[in-house]
Parts: C-alpha cells; sequence; structure tokens
C-alpha cells in the first residue's frame, strides 16, 4: 500500500491551489479559519516546545507553521509537489522552520518508526483511498505514548449540506469537486480503524465553524467537521 495509497486526482486538486494557499481570503481560507481552534485542540493535550511533530497531508503548512512558532521541531509531508514548493517558499517569508519532505507516511513509517511525540493529520483522510493505511502507519510513526490527532467530515446528511452545498456551492468558499461525500468518514468507522491500529481513542470533539464572522469553536456535536486524539499505548 506504499504507493498506491494516493488518488492523483486529489492531489493535483490541490496542487492547482498551490500560489493562492497562504492567501486568507482564498480557497484555503477555511484552514485559516480553523487554525487557531485546531492548533489550540493539540497544545492542551501535548507540550509542543521542543516536541518532535510530523503534519501529514501539511499541504502549503498552515498548521505545521503554527506548530513550529509554538516551539516544536515539526516535520511536514504531502504528495503535492507544488504545494510543498509553497510550504517551503513560505517560510522565508515566515522565518519558521519546518522540515517538509515529499513522501508517503506509509514508506516514512518504514524510514522512522518510533520517532514523534505527536502527529496531526487534518482535513486529510477524506481524500486518500485508504484512510486506514494513514492510521496505521502513525502507529509506527508515533513514539510510545505519542498522541495523533485527525480532523475530517462526518458522513451525515449535515456535513453534506454544510461542507458540498453549503461551502463548494452556495457559498463559493471551496472550489466545486473538493470534496465526495462518500468519502466522508463516521466517527465510529475513524474509531474502529484506531483500535485496529492499537490506538487508545482519548477525545472525539465537533469542530463548528460560521464561515460569515470566520470563527470557529469546539463543540459536542461530531455531525458535520471533528477532532479525534488517540494515544499509543506506552
Ligand atoms: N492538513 C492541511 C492541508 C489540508 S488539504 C491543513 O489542514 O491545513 C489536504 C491535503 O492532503 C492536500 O495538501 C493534499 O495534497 C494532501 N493529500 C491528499 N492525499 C494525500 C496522500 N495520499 N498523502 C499525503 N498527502 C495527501
Amino acid at each position: 500500500m506504499i504507493e498506491s495509497n494516493v488518488n492523483p486526482a486529489e492531489t493535483g486538486k490541490f496542487d492547482k491551489l498551490a500560489a493562492r494557499w497562504w492567501d486568507a481570503d482564498g480557497e484555503s481560507r477555511p484552514l485559516h479559519d480553523l487554525n487557531p481552534t485546531r492548533l489550540n485542540y493539540v497544545a492542551e493535550r501535548v507540550v509542543l516546545k521542543g516536541a518532535r511533530i510530523l503534519d501529514v497531508g501539511c499541504g502549503g503548512g498552515i498548521l505545521s507553521e503554527a506548530l513550529a512558532a509554538a516551539g516544536a521541531n515539526a516535520m511536514g509531508i504531502d504528495l503535492a509537489p507544488r504545494v510543498l514548493e509553497v510550504a517551503r517558499l513560505h517560510l522565508h517569508e515566515s522565518g519558521q522552520h519546518v522540515d517538509y519532505r515529499e513522501v508517503s507516511v506509509e514508506a516514512l513509517a518504514q524510514e522512522m518508526p518510533n520517532s514523534f511525540d505527536a502527529i496531526t493529520c487534518m482535513e486529510m483522510l477524506e481524500h486518500v483511498p485508504d484512510p486506514g493505511s494513514v492510521i496505521d502507519a502513525c502507529a509506527v510513526l508515533l513514539k510510545p505514548g505519542g498522541r495523533l490527532f485527525l480532523s475530517t467530515l462526518n458522513r451525515t446528511p449535515l456535513a453534506f449540506g454544510a461542507a458540498i452545498v453549503g461551502a463548494e456551492y452556495a457559498l463559493n468558499l471551496l472550489p466545486r469537486g473538493t470534496h465526495h461525500y462518500a468519502q466522508f468518514i463516521r466517527p465510529s468507522e475513524l474509531a474502529s480503524a484506531l483500535r485496529g491500529a492499537g490506538f487508545e481513542l482519548e477525545d472525539l470533539s465537533g469542530l463548528a465553524y460560521n464561515p460569515l464572522t470566520r470563527r470557529a469553536w469546539l463543540v459536542q456535536s461530531t455531525q458535520i467537521n471533528y477532532l479525534a486524539c488517540a494515544r499509543k499505548p506506552s
């Protein structure tokens, strides 16, 4: 599953957005708006200063750079080469240090087992053919006791309405075709993949977002977008 767990049509879609990734009013606007809330979610559960952190499917590095700015020793991986180029270029602007690599998470797991204190993998699982394979690889990459942070979209009519009809069609917030409903993941499916990889699920929280006020906050309901934190047993 090492080289095959990627859909080039998906990474190609993101490559097209590369040049505008850091434009907080462009197509990555929701990622910019969600970032403080998800960073805070991670920071409440891991001491970021000095921690070795991997950001899987890092895109242009919105979260990777925020982790680095909080003192983490951050590595970001993605399989969209133009997006990674933008991520690397942005370091010149921000002055942050992130080690960006074009490598699959499965290949990195073979190269660097038991290496990271925490792994973040946000808004990425719903774009890969086999999300379970990504979770398995993260289990290998984490040090015992390390934590995995995931975010994705639930497969509910409400998520279909908000993330596809609302964001892609009504508000033109995201390019049409960004998301495919069938690839959305139910929390129960995520929990079972995590259990299968040996993780202990510590938390599931909903992530609410108001595109008009551009505010994001945690909620109990995981009906649309949600975050998960899981721990690799010591
Ligand atoms: N995690 C970032 C970017 C989310 S966009 C953030 O939340 O800010 C989804 C990203 O997943 C894109 O950059 C895309 O290129 C990447 N991606 C899709 N399939 C991938 C795969 N199989 N391996 C690594 N990255 C992948």
